[in-house]
């Protein structure tokens, strides 16, 4: 069996245990399935990625805290509160137009959870995995980002030690946004590198 055929045999069998386990835990009245819900969406959808667009957005707007966050990235996010497990040692990658980031974990799913929340399901996926590091471009397009020819695409794999968060470029026209708006703007997809940060999109002319 090759080494992803083990990989995929050996998430299958722990998926099964943790399914197993999670059902047991419920028979028993041990653990309540809305209660572990709940937490799935906080770290999901609440906790997850709206910290590190809070990060990237202040780094936008404050060109000390950026170069903090990129020279000392673990004692600048630490200062907006965000620390704990998956979280010990982050770096900070940044896009630019010559450059653009693209984090995976080749080996499983490495994530920065206190910055964007639980990994999703395609980040943990065999293929992606894969293919991020031998077509990264082809990944990209997959993801409907089609970045221009010369710019170089720079592929960061996670490991249990070191987890990354890609600080992407900010769109044209935002620089009057508040830190919160601009937050707003900032997919979890953008921070791990599937995707860039758009303005957000021009209101038409309303004719009179
Ligand atoms: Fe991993």
């Amino acid at each position: 069996m090759n080494q992803e055929g083990e990989q995929e045999r050996i998430n299958r069998e722990l998926e099964a245990r943790v399914n197993a386990l999670e059902s047991l835990l419920i028979d028993k009245s041990l653990v309540d399935r809305h209660a572990l819900q709940a937490i799935l969406d906080l770290y999901e959808t609440q906790i997850g990625p709206r910290n590190g667009a809070r990060v990237v957005a202040r780094a936008w707007l404050d060109p000390l805290f950026k170069a903090r966050l990129l020279s000392a990235p673990d004692e600048a996010i630490a200062s907006m509160g965000y620390t704990g497990r998956q979280g010990e040692h982050v770096v900070v990658v940044e896009n630019t137009a010559q450059l653009h980031n693209l984090v995976v974990c080749t080996l499983c799913s490495c994530y920065p959870w206190p910055l964007l929340g639980l990994p999703p399901g395609w980040y943990k996926s065999a293929p992606y995995r894969s293919r991020a590091v031998i077509d990264p471009r082809g990944v990209l397009a997959d993801f409907g980002l089609h970045l221009p020819a010369d710019t170089q695409i720079q592929v960061w794999d996670s490991n249990a030690e070191v987890r990354y968060l890609v600080l992407p470029m900010q769109p044209e026209g935002t620089e009057h946004l508040s830190e919160a708006s601009l937050a707003e703007l900032v997919s979890r997809n953008a921070m791990i590198g599937t995707d860039i940060v758009r303005a957000p999109a021009a209101r038409s002319e309303v004719l009179p």
